[in-house]
């Protein structure tokens, strides 16, 4: 077993925490951030991130951990709304060995239709135009 490497603060998503790159974003509080993965595995797939720097499951205080569930929950039912959907896939993954590829804590959120399969991770990038529509109707939801 290896010991984990300390929190990364260039990783991209805290880089779109502190406004260094742009995303789509679909909510913010103060302790936690939502937007849209660039890649989505289906139509509304979500990230929800905390504030507070945290590479995964192993090291995040486990009050921001909570927090990021609450807020996951709240995207998960404005996704099933806005692109009427029949459930929910919740993500996780922790260090390269769990399949994460991005060091900063996030849990994804993906809206499932009946029957349609996941597309594969992080393939297909998405066109911007139908993200950015995906993100307004996510925003007007969880604002509502
Ligand atoms: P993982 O660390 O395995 O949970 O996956 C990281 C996820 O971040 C993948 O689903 C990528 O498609 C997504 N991703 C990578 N870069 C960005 C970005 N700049 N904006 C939004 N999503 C991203």
């Amino acid at each position: 077993m290896t010991s984990a490497p300390a929190y990364d603060p260039q990783n991209i998503f805290a880089r779109i925490l502190r406004g260094e790159i742009p995303c789509f974003k679909i909510y913010e509080d103060e302790r936690a951030f939502a937007f849209l993965d660039i890649m989505p595995r289906a139509p509304g797939h979500a990230l929800v991130i905390p504030k507070a720097p945290a590479r995964n499951i192993l090291d995040i205080a486990p009050d921001d951990l909570a927090h990021v569930a609450q807020v996951a929950q709240k995207v998960a039912k404005a996704g099933k709304a806005v692109f009427r959907a029949d459930g929910i896939t919740l993500m996780q993954f922790s260090e390269a060995a769990g399949g994460q590829e991005v060091f900063h804590l996030h849990m994804h959120v993906i809206p499932r239709v009946a029957g349609v399969p996941l597309k594969p991770a992080a393939s297909i990038k998405e066109d911007m135009a139908v993200l950015a529509e995906h993100a307004e109707r996510l925003s007007a939801a969880l604002s509502a």
